[in-house]
């Protein structure tokens, strides 16, 4: 297997001064993200999910354990720029991550710190806008912008940068259902094209999209699957403080009304096609 990320034995823990106790937010976690894949990451607040993401990324270093970003190790100073430039980072709050007056100098930021020549950083800055369906906000002011645009603006930002794989933090958190919508949209294009997705969600129904599903709990990996392995463990899961799936929930209740829904059915469009067999 090709393997974009390698964590071995990760463990990571906050210090906050002499007094007081570390915490642990990462408990020995191996793990490997293949190259192109998608994954999706889930676990109740606390979870160590942000940690996690920020492991991958450089922006924390390991406390124990290490982590391999395109075979770059995160531990070595010299590699900390080919480790940003592989994994590029989307996080919650939109606001926080623009930084100019006008949309196109945001989406440009990221390529200028790589020193990419003029004449290229504005070939990217229009593809990443097309590809996040901003192309006529080009000179507009990212304040007067949505929400879920704003996002959009974020997302090209990152992907300006040519990462090979992106890492989302709970990207739709503050969006309402449409912008929602559009960022998946996105997400899912970007997975096309290549690029292996790391999206950390707390909706079932974006993470039933990914190829993979993994759920923390205090720090360590609970569950590890496909969508389907993962989701008909319904009983660990809700152990975890966690929802299913609304298609896992109602083929439960299904089952307990005696019709003998298949447990793996995760998605609307197959509990449809389940259901449309009976008329
Ligand atoms: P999640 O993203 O799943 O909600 P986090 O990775 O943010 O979880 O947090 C994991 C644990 O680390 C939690 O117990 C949290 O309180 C703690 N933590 C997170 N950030 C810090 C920090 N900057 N300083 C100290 N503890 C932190
Ligand atoms: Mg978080």
């Amino acid at each position: 297997m090709d393997n974009i990320i390698t964590i071995e034995n990760l463990t990571f823990e906050y210090t906050r001064g002499e007094e007081s106790d570390p915490v642990k937010a990462i408990d020995n976690i191996s793990l490997e993200i293949e190259r192109g894949s998608f994954t999706a990451i889930i676990g109740k607040n606390g979870s160590g999910k942000s940690t996690l993401a920020k492991n991958l990324n450089g922006l924390l270093l390991p406390t124990e354990g290490a982590v391999y970003v395109n075979g770059y190790d995160t531990r070595d100073d010299d590699n900390i720029w080919n480790v940003r430039q592989t994994a590029g980072m989307v996080f919650q709050n939109p606001d926080n991550q623009l930084v100019s007056a006008i949309v196109e100098d945001d989406v440009a930021f990221g390529p200028e710190n790589l020193g990419v020549d003029p004449a290229e950083i504005r070939r990217r800055v229009d593809k990443a806008l097309e590809d996040v369906n901003m192309g006529q906000y080009k000179k507009k002011a990212p304040h007067l912008l949505s929400g879920g645009q704003k996002q959009r603006i974020a997302i090209a930002g990152v992907v300006a940068m040519k990462p090979k794989c992106i890492i989302f933090d709970e990207p739709t958190a503050m969006l309402d259902p449409k912008g929602r919508g559009e960022i998946m949209s996105i997400i899912d294009e970007l997975h096309k094209e290549g690029i292996t997705v790391i999206l950390i969600t707390h909706f079932m129904d974006e993470a039933v999209r990914a190829d993979r599903v993994i759920i923390m709990n205090e720090g360590r990996i609970l569950l590890d699957g496909t969508p389907r392995q993962v989701f008909r463990q319904e009983e660990l899961i809700r152990s975890a403080n966690l929802d299913v799936p609304l298609m896992v929930e109602m083929g439960a209740k299904l089952r307990e009304r005696g019709i003998d829904v298949p447990a793996d059915i995760i998605t609307e469009e197959k509990m449809v096609e389940f259901i449309c067999q009976y008329e």
